[in-house]
C-alpha cells in the first residue's frame, strides 16, 4: 500500500515540481512505515529513474518506449491505469502542472476515483488516511479533503513543498514496465514543439515575481517592473487589467484566469488586489504591495505595504538592490 508519484519530464528533463512532490511522498511514507514508488514514462529516460531514487523513491516503474517519448494523454493514462490496477497504491500524487492535472483528471474519471486538485499541503490522519489541503472560493478559504476511494489522489501546486536534497548514495529498484497502447491505437500525433519564451523566467516557476497592474499606465510602464525583476532574477507578472489592455502577453497574467503562483516573494505594483487577482497569488510566502491608494485591498494581504507612486518606488528599489546584490 505504498505512495506513488508520477515524475513528469519534458524532452528528457525532469520537472522540478516532481521532486518536490516526491520529497513530500517520502515524508508521508515514512510516517506510515511504507514505501514510495516513482513512475517514469518517456524514451531514453533511465537517468531520471536513477535520479528518482536519489530523491526518495524505493522503487521506480520505468516505461521507456517510443510511444511515450512525448506527453500524450492516451498512452500515458493507459500505463498509469494499469499500474494502479496491478499495485493498488494507497496514495498517488502528481505535480499540478497542466500535464499533471490533465493526466490526473483522465485517470480519476476513467477509474471512478476522486482527485484533490491544486493542493497546498498533505498530511495523514490518525488512521493513516490522506488529508489534502486545497484553496476554494478563489483562494479565500483553505479546505481539507478526505477520500472515500483508493488510491487517494492529489495534484500539488508548485512550491507547496521544499525541494528535497538528492542523495546519490540511496539505493532502490528500477522495474521496467511495458507501454500499454501501440502507436496505431493512439489518436494524437506530436509533430513538433515551438518555444514560446525567450529565456525569461516563467511566472509559474519563479521564486520571486514582480507584477504590474493598471497602475503602470501603459506598455512602457512595465520597463521599471522588468528592471526590478532583472535585478532580483525574478519573473514579471501582471494583472488581467494590464493583459487585457494589451500591455503585456497573457502568459504573464496571475490570478483566477491566469497562473496560480506561490513564490517566496511577490511584489505587486499598481495592482488594486481584486479577488480574482488574489486567487492566484495570496498564498505567496511574502507579499509586498506598492500602491498610491492606502485603501487598496491588496494591503489586506500584504506583509509589507508602500503607499506611494510606483514610478518613484520601483526605480529606487532597483537602484538599492542593484548595489546590495551587486548585479
Ligand atoms: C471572471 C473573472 C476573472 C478574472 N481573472 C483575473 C485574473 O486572473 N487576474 C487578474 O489580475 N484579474 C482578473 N480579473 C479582473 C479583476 O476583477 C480586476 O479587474 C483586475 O485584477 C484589476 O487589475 P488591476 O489591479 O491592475 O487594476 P485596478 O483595479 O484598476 O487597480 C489599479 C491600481 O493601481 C493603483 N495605481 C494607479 N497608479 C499608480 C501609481 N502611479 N503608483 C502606484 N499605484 C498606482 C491604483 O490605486 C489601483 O489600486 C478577473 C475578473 C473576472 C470577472
Amino acid at each position: 500500500m505504498s505512495v506513488f508519484v508520477w515524475i513528469e519530464q519534458f524532452n528528457g528533463t525532469p520537472v522540478s515540481l516532481s521532486w518536490e512532490v516526491l520529497g513530500k511522498a517520502r515524508q508521508l511514507a515514512d510516517a506510515r512505515g511504507t514505501t514510495v514508488a516513482a513512475i517514469v514514462l518517456g524514451q531514453g529516460v533511465e537517468e531520471i529513474a536513477r535520479q528518482a531514487i536519489g530523491y526518495g523513491a524505493d522503487t521506480v516503474y520505468l516505461a521507456d518506449d517510443a510511444t511515450l517519448a512525448s506527453f500524450r494523454l492516451d498512452p500515458y493514462a493507459a500505463v498509469l491505469k494499469r499500474l494502479i490496477e496491478e499495485h493498488q497504491p494507497a496514495i498517488l500524487l502528481w505535480g499540478g502542472t497542466s500535464r499533471g492535472r490533465e493526466l490526473a483528471a483522465a485517470v480519476s474519471a476513467d477509474l471512478g476515483l476522486g482527485v484533490a486538485a491544486e493542493c497546498l499541503d498533505l498530511r495523514l490522519d490518525d488512521e493513516g488516511n490522506l488529508v489534502a489541503t486545497r484553496p476554494i472560493y478563489t483562494g479565500n478559504i483553505l479546505t481539507d479533503v478526505v477520500f472515500r476511494r483508493r488510491p487517494q489522489m492529489a495534484t500539488v501546486r508548485a512550491r507547496a513543498f521544499p525541494m528535497p536534497e538528492a542523495d546519490a548514495s540511496r539505493s532502490g529498484e528500477v522495474i521496467a514496465i511495458p507501454a500499454v497502447l501501440r502507436e496505431e491505437e493512439i489518436p494524437v500525433k506530436v509533430v513538433g514543439f515551438e518555444q514560446a519564451g525567450t529565456g525569461e523566467v516563467s511566472v509559474a516557476e519563479a521564486n520571486i515575481i514582480v507584477s504590474g497592474g493598471r497602475g503602470v499606465k501603459g506598455p512602457e510602464g512595465f520597463q521599471p517592473i522588468r528592471e526590478l525583476a532583472a535585478v532580483l532574477g525574478a519573473a514579471v507578472g501582471a494583472s488581467r487589467a494590464a493583459v487585457d489592455a494589451g500591455w503585456i502577453p497573457y502568459k504573464h497574467q496571475v490570478g483566477q484566469t491566469g497562473k496560480q503562483v506561490r513564490p517566496d516573494l511577490y511584489i505587486a505594483c499598481g495592482i488594486s488586489g481584486a479577488i480574482q487577482h488574489l486567487a492566484g497569488m495570496r498564498t505567496s510566502k511574502v507579499i509586498v504591495a506598492i500602491n498610491k491608494d492606502p485603501e487598496a485591498p491588496i494591503f489586506q494581504v500584504a506583509d509589507y505595504g508602500i503607499v506611494e507612486d510606483l514610478f518613484k518606488v520601483v526605480p529606487a528599489l532597483t537602484e538599492v538592490l542593484k548595489e546590495r546584490l551587486a548585479r
